[in-house]
């Protein structure tokens, strides 16, 4: 079972280091690094990161014509970044142009390949807002079974959903990589499809990527391995008195 990504939502490298920081030395993370904390820092810290051997998910949500997201796909694929994405709703051409990008990319660089996933619809959409502001009339459900089939069609492997749309990806044979995760109790905030990490498993999500339910908790350290164990199934061994993982 893969760990759970941490959104790491922060302005700038400074507070999302201290926040790594909190973890015991040498503990290696999933991070998902997205617009706000890469346009701050850029690739460099990417490469910095991976280097250190934690995982990096770069969450940009690549959307354009196709050729500029070839394009910015082959300079992605040499940061080191294990996982990056795009919008399905750029379409099929220019998923297939993505992954092209990102295979030459990390081809020159002799790096592997990195994931390729595709937004169907963002976790914070609900249907009503689908059907009026995008003109899309058909059911949240099929609009992303229509994005997810397109996204497999273009050679992808997955996509980013909620846990509830994890068995349609599943039929698919996608990876489902699943934000909108809260505890129970936790604050839903602007997202509006959540789930538990445990609904996550149940529903066959292949991984989930979590945020303010832990870098906002009281205690981080301590959230992520809760999160961690009801995502895995098994006991949580964090020992708050005396910090140590087994
Ligand atoms: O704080 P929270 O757990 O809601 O953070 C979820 C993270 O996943 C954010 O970084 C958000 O940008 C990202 N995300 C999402 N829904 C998607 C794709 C990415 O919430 N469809």
């Amino acid at each position: 079972m893969t760990q759970p990504y941490i959104a790491l939502d922060f302005p700038n490298i400074r507070t999302a280091e201290a926040f790594i920081d909190l973890f015991p030395k040498n503990t290696l993370l999933a991070l998902k690094i997205g617009m706000e904390l890469f346009y701050h820092s850029g690739s460099d810290w990417v490469r910095y990161l991976a280097s250190q051997g934690h995982e990096v998910f770069l969450d940009l949500k690549l959307h354009d014509i196709p050729n500029t997201v070839e394009h910015a796909m082959y300079v992605l694929a040499q940061t080191g970044a294990s996982m990056v994405n795009v919008h399905a709703q750029g379409g099929l051409r220019m998923m297939q142009q993505a992954r092209r990008g990102l295979e030459q990319g990390a081809s020159a660089a002799g790096l592997a390949v990195p994931k390729l996933i595709a937004v169907t619809q963002l976790t914070s959409t609900a249907q009503d807002e689908m059907q009026e502001q995008q003109g899309v009339y058909e059911s949240l459900e099929n609009n992303v079974r229509r994005l997810a089939y397109y996204t497999q069609q273009a050679g992808l492997d997955g996509v980013v959903c909620s846990a509830h749309e994890a068995p349609i990806m599943n039929e698919l044979g996608l990876i489902s990589v699943c934000p909108g995760i809260r505890r129970s109790g936790d604050e839903s905030s602007d997202q509006r499809r959540i789930a538990t990490p445990k609904q996550a498993r149940m529903l066959g999500a292949t991984h989930i990527v979590v945020g303010r339910s832990i870098t906002q908790a009281a205690d981080p350290v301590e959230a992520y391995y809760d999160i961690l164990a009801q995502w895995k199934g098994t006991k949580n061994t964090w020992n708050i008195k005396s910090p140590s993982y087994y």
